[in-house]
C-alpha cells in the first residue's frame, strides 16, 4: 500500500464487528481509532451463542411466519415476544421484515447472505492467526435436534435454502446423534448437523483478542459516546462526543442496535430496530452434563451453548426496543425444558443477561460506503448473525477505504436499499 492510501480511520462502536473492522484496517497500516463509551465487547457481543454459522442462510423472515406468529406470541415460552406499547414504533419495521418473507424475496435474500457466509470463517482465521486466538474458534459444528419426524419436517424449507446455497450439513439419525452428543436425551431421534460452523466458547475472548491484536498494532480506544457530527462543505469533519469533538477524515459507524441514530444524522434513515435476546448461564457443577457444541433444542427453539463458564441457554426474539427494562420471565420458565433437553444440566443460574440484536427487516446487514459523503463507510445491522459476519465485514470495509473491489458484491447491503 502506498503512503498516500493510509488513512486516519475513525470506527463508533467497538463490539465483534467494530473490533474486527478496526483491526483488519490497522493490519493494512491505516491510523485507526475505536470510540467506545463501553469496555469493548461487552455489549450484545458479549452474550450470545458463540456460534460461526458458516451455514447460516435462512433469514429470519421466511414464507408462512406471518401465519405463525400469533401461536408463537400465545406460547409463554415460546420464542417471541412484542411488548405492545412498542408495537405502533415497530409497526415500519414490521410491515418490512412480513414483506421480506415473501417466498421468491426470502430465495432472493438467503442467497445474498450466502455470499457473506460463505467466507466469514477464513475471515476469522486470518484475523484469529493475526490474534494469536486461533485456540479459540473450535471447528466443532452446529446441531439442531428434533424429537420426530413431524418436528424435523419444519426443517424441509431451510435445508432447501441451505441446498441452494451449497451448505454442506449432515441429517443424523439416533444413533449417530447419540454419538455426537451423548449427553443430550434419547428423546432426540433426529439432528440437523452442520460440520463446517465453528463455535467460541466465550465470545469476549475472541473481542479481547482482536482488541489486544489492535492495540499491540498502534490502535487507539477512546471511551466516549458518540452524540453527532460536525459538518464541513456539507461532509463530516468531526465526531461529536460526550466529552468534546474529534476530526474525523475516514468515518465507519459500527455501532450495532444504536446505529440508527447515528446513519439517520448522516443524512441515511436507515429502518434499524433491535430484536432483544436473552441468556442464562448455567453452572457447570461438579458432574455436569457432556455437551460438545452449540445445539439448537428444535420445539421450544432455544439453544444450549457449552461455554467456558458454564452451559449457557439462549432464546427468545423480543420486541422492546432499546430502552425497556430486561424481562427474564421467559427464559427462565425454559430451564426446566432444558434440563429435560440435558439430563443432568444444573439449575443454578449463575448470570442472566439480554443484549440487542441489531436487526435489519431483510435480515442483511448493512455493509457499504455512505452514497451522501464520501469517506463514511456504515457496518451495522447483523442481527442473529454478528458474531459470524464480523470479520468478513471488516474485510469488505478495508477493502473499499483501501480502494480495493470487495471480495462480495456489496449492492445487496447497501444502506439505502429500503
Ligand atoms: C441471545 C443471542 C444469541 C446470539 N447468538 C449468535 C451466534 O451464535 N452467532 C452469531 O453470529 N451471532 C449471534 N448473535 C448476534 C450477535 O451477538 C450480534 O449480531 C453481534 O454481537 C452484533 O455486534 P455489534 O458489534 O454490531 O454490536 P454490539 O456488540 O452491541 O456493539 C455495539 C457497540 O457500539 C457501541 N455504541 C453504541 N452507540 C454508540 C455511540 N453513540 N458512540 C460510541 N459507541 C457506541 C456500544 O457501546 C457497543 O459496544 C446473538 C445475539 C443474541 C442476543
Amino acid at each position: 500500500m502506498t503512503v498516500q492510501q493510509r488513512r486516519r480511520v475513525t470506527v463508533v462502536g467497538a463490539g465483534i464487528v467494530g473490533l474486527a473492522t478496526a483491526l483488519t484496517l490497522q493490519a493494512e497500516g491505516h491510523t485507526v481509532t475505536l470510540i467506545d463509551p463501553r469496555e469493548p465487547g461487552t455489549a450484545t457481543s458479549f452474550g450470545n451463542a458463540g456460534a460461526i454459522v458458516t451455514g447460516g442462510v435462512v433469514p429470519t423472515a421466511t414464507p408462512g411466519l406471518w401465519r405463525r406468529v400469533p401461536n408463537m406470541l400465545m406460547d409463554r415460552t415460546g420464542p417471541l415476544r412484542i411488548r405492545w406499547s412498542y408495537l405502533p414504533r415497530l409497526a415500519p419495521w414490521l410491515i418490512r421484515f412480513l414483506a421480506a418473507g415473501r417466498a421468491e424475496r426470502a430465495q432472493a435474500i438467503s442467497a445474498e447472505i450466502a455470499t457473506l457466509t460463505g467466507q466469514c470463517l477464513e475471515a476469522h482465521h486470518r484475523l484469529a492467526r493475526m490474534a494469536d486466538a486461533m485456540a479459540v474458534l473450535k471447528p466443532v459444528g452446529w446441531l439442531k435436534v428434533y424429537r420426530d419426524q413431524p418436528a424435523f419436517g419444519g426443517t424441509a424449507y431451510d435445508r432447501g435454502l441451505m441446498d441452494r446455497a451449497g451448505v454442506r450439513y449432515e441429517v443424523l439419525d439416533a444413533d449417530a446423534l447419540r454419538q455426537l452428543e451423548p449427553g443430550l436425551s434419547r428423546d432426540f431421534t433426529i439432528g440437523l448437523f452442520q460440520p463446517d460452523a465453528s463455535f467460541v466458547s466465550t465470545p469476549y475472548d475472541l473481542s479481547r483478542a482482536y482488541l489486544r491484536a489492535f492495540l499491540a498494532r498502534g490502535g487507539a480506544v477512546v471511551g466516549e459516546e458518540v452524540t453527532g457530527f460536525t459538518f464541513e462543505d456539507g461532509r463530516p469533519s468531526g465526531v461529536v462526543t460526550d466529552h468534546g469533538t474529534h476530526p474525523v477524515e475516514v468515518l465507519v459507524i459500527a455501532a450495532g442496535a444504536w446505529s440508527r441514530r447515528l446513519a439517520r444524522q448522516l443524512g441515511h434513515p436507515a429502518p434499524l430496530d433491535t430484536e432483544r435476546g436473552y441468556h442464562l448461564n448455567l453452572s457447570w457443577g461438579d458432574n455436569g452434563p457432556v455437551l460438545n457444541r452449540p445445539t439448537v433444542i428444535g420445539g421450544p427453539q432455544f439453544v444450549l451453548c457449552p461455554m467456558a463458564d458454564g452451559i449457557r441457554l439462549t432464546a427468545g426474539v423480543e420486541f422492546a426496543g432499546l430502552d425497556a427494562d430486561p424481562d427474564f420471565r421467559r427464559i427462565r420458565g425454559l430451564v426446566p425444558l432444558a434440563q429435560q433437553a440435558l439430563p443432568g444440566l444444573s439449575g443454578e443460574v449463575t448470570r442472566e443477561w439480554m443484549g440487542f440484536r441489531p436487526s435489519t427487516p431483510d435480515s442483511k446487514p448493512v455493509i457499504g460506503p455512505s452514497r451522501r459523503h464520501r469517506d463514511v463507510y456504515f457496518a451495522f445491522g447483523h442481527g442473529h448473525m454478528g458474531l459470524s459476519l464480523s470479520a468478513i465485514t471488516g474485510r469488505l470495509i478495508a477493502d473499499l477505504i483501501g480502494g480495493r473491489e470487495p471480495a462480495v458484491p456489496l449492492a445487496p447491503f447497501a444502506v439505502d436499499r429500503f
